[in-house]
């Protein structure tokens, strides 16, 4: 599995001379499959230049939506192969009790904001609600749960053979929960993320920023390296920078961030901040890297019963989807 990033940025694209290296495209990432099957997961402005880059267009194009909050759909309309007459796309994203999938990204692709309709869109494109069991795309297994962010949100993991990159870009699991203690079941995005090979996680807020946005649906950074830990994630791809975190600003994030990382045991190597252009390779660890960032075991859960509130909607449809 080929990973390769195009835009990192979140909420707003953020173009300047100050965010030249870590980039200032909203979400997009890329995933090549053993087959060469494509995946992108969200379509925010990254997704333009990702489309730029596709040599055969032709191939179906699976865009996995995380939800639609426009810092992740606002690429859609300016992905060259929508505009192809011979392309096919094949959109995911979650499921919502007010309208299909379809008729809330058209809500986007309608006048007044677009010029075109979804219905002219030249490309073969078709829409799915993501399935609330496992699925297959190529030669991969998918999977999708709902997290704990501002309106219906998915993260998802792709597995192919003995690897898997689980993407959860906007993502609040601390808000109501510990993420020290409290049981896998009381934590937003748990089993999704348990184990995986690559974990990219939003870490958008400084610990001083956070305390002021607690329930925006973002994680500080702190938070973001103990799920990573506390899932056991073998590597740690912090995403969703903030549009107000310069390059030199989230140089030195990253430095701590190592520190703090290793702090909690994981190995320094195993932690990076997304940088836009940057491709990763899912591989399988060394047998002494996988060992050195197990999990442990986790506690039990305090309590029992109802899913506590807190402001979230997870991780109520995760544990529904759990067999
Ligand atoms: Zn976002
Ligand atoms: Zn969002």
């Amino acid at each position: 599995m080929r990973v390769k990033i195009w835009g990192a940025r979140g909420s707003v694209p953020s173009p300047g001379p100050e965010t030249v290296r870590y980039g200032g495209n909203t979400s997009c990432v890329q995933v090549t499959l053993s087959d060469g099957t494509l995946l992108a997961l969200d379509a925010g402005t990254g997704i333009r230049s990702m489309g730029l880059g596709l040599a055969e267009p032709a191939r179906p194009v699976h865009i996995l939506l995380t939800h639609l909050h426009m810092d992740h759909i606002q690429g859609l309309m300016f992905f060259g192969p929508a505009f192809d007459p011979t392309s096919e796309i094949v959109i995911w994203g979650p499921e919502a009790p007010d309208a299909s999938l379809r008729d809330r990204i058209a809500r986007y692709i309608s006048a007044p904001l677009s010029p075109v309709e979804v219905r002219e869109l030249p490309c073969h494109v078709s829409f799915n609600e993501a399935p609330h069991s496992e699925w297959k795309i190529g030669p991969a297994t998918i999977r999708a749960a709902s997290v704990t962010h501002r309106g219906p949100t998915l993260g998802y993991r792709i597995t192919e053979g003995d690897v898997s990159l689980c993407y959860i870009p906007d993502h609040e699991p601390a808000l109501g929960a510990d993420l020290r203690d409290d049981g896998p079941e009381w934590i937003s995005g748990f089993e999704l993320a348990r184990g995986a090979t690559v974990l990219m996680h939003d870490g958008q807020y400084t610990s001083d920023e956070y305390s002021r946005r607690v329930g925006w649906g973002h994680s500080r950074l702190a938070d973001a390296l103990a799920f990573g830990r506390r899932v056991g994630a073998k590597r740690l791809v912090v995403f969703h920078h903030d549009p107000l975190h310069s390059d030199d600003f989230l140089d030195a994030l990253q430095g701590d961030a190592v520190e703090r990382w290793a702090d909690l045991g994981g190995e320094p190597t195993s932690l990076e901040f997304a940088v836009e252009r940057r491709e990763l390779s899912v591989d399988r660890l060394p047998r002494s890297a996988a060992s050195a960032s197990a999990t442990p075991e986790p506690r039990p859960a305090r309590g029992g019963g109802a899913a506590r509130g807190g402001g979230g909607s997870a991780p109520s449809r995760e544990s529904s989807r759990s067999p």
